[in-house]
């Protein structure tokens, strides 16, 4: 019993050396994939629900190797997250979105008041001249700042209500639109909520996809729809797949959507002919 308990020790701490080793080397090709130009972004279409008409674009990263798939942002942003790397990554995902943003308006395939919709993770909120960056990245790519909305997660809200506050109020104050992204997930204060300069509540797709038929999720989409009205905030449900989930969506007053019944992610050529059908208004 000695004897297979060392074992497994060895087993395991073999594997855990092969994982680390694993991890440098994701780390320091995600380095070169920068510096090489391997990322790229994809848009997903939302939607005003009742009109089918174009609300806006979510920007998602995606890292494309040579000679390999296409690698999806839940394996690296987390790594890139740690390491520091999302720092200089996030400026490129920021201005490649406002500069395709602007692109597609100056060729009449978005409106003005479409929006792009920009993830930011929490080590990027945090960063100490955020607002300036993006005054920055709005100037030199000439996009209006009411087009971008950026996205943060009701956690990097409530780690320090204080500071976030005071950032979102510049935001505020630039004309960027924030919205609170997979609500419904974290632990947000009503309380916090009202107080913040917030313009938009993303639900959940955990929820979303099992509204119609489970209780629980339908009781909770139907509450966030109903709190985003009374503290003013525009509600948009993502991971929206289905006809009945829409259908229950629009009966529930919930403004704007999107998931795969609408389009998934594509880049930026692909999704062109989703937007010159969407735009008129
Ligand atoms: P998210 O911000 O919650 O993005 C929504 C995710 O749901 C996307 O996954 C999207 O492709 C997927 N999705 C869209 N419609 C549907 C649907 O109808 N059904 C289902 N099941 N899924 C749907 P994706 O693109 O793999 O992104 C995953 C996460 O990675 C994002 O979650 C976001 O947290 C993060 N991420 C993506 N791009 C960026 C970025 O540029 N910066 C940062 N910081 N994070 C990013
Ligand atoms: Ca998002
Ligand atoms: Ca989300
Ligand atoms: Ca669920």
């Amino acid at each position: 019993a000695k004897d297979s308990g060392r074992n497994t020790f060895q087993y395991y701490s073999r594997d855990l050396t092969a994982r680390a080793v694993e991890r440098v080397q994701l780390e320091s090709s995600l380095h070169r994939a920068l510096e090489c130009g391997e990322f790229l972004l994809h848009y997903q279409p939302q939607l005003d629900l009742e009109r089918g008409t174009l609300r806006g674009l979510e920007a998602l990263v995606r890292w494309q190797p040579p000679e390999s798939g296409l690698i999806s942002p839940v394996t690296f942003i987390p790594l890139a997250e740690e390491s520091g790397l999302i720092i200089p990554m996030g400026t490129w995902v920021l201005s490649e979105a406002c500069r395709q943003m602007k692109a597609w308006f100056d060729r009449g395939l978005v409106t003005a008041e479409a929006l792009i919709s920009v993830n930011l993770s929490p080590k990027q909120f945090d960063q100490p001249d955020l607002v300036a960056l993006i005054d920055r990245i709005l100037s030199a790519t000439g996009l209006a700042p009411s087009q971008l909305e950026l996205e943060i997660t009701e956690s990097t809200v409530m780690r320090s209500v204080a500071q976030a506050g005071s950032v979102l109020h510049q935001l505020r104050e630039l004309g960027v639109k924030v919205a609170i992204d997979d609500f419904g997930t974290g632990y947000s204060s009503l309380i916090h909520l009202k107080r913040l300069p917030l313009t938009t509540l993303k639900i959940d797709k955990t929820f979303v996809s099992d509204i119609p038929h489970d209780a629980n999720d339908t009781a909770i989409t139907r509450a966030v729809i109903a709190m985003a009205k009374s503290l003013s905030l525009e509600a948009l449900a993502e991971g929206v797949e289905t006809q009945a989930q829409c259908d229950f969506l629009i009966r529930e007053g919930c403004p704007h959507g999107q998931g795969y019944l609408f389009s998934r992610p594509q880049n930026a050529r692909e999704i062109e002919p989703f937007l010159r059908d969407r735009s008129r208004t």
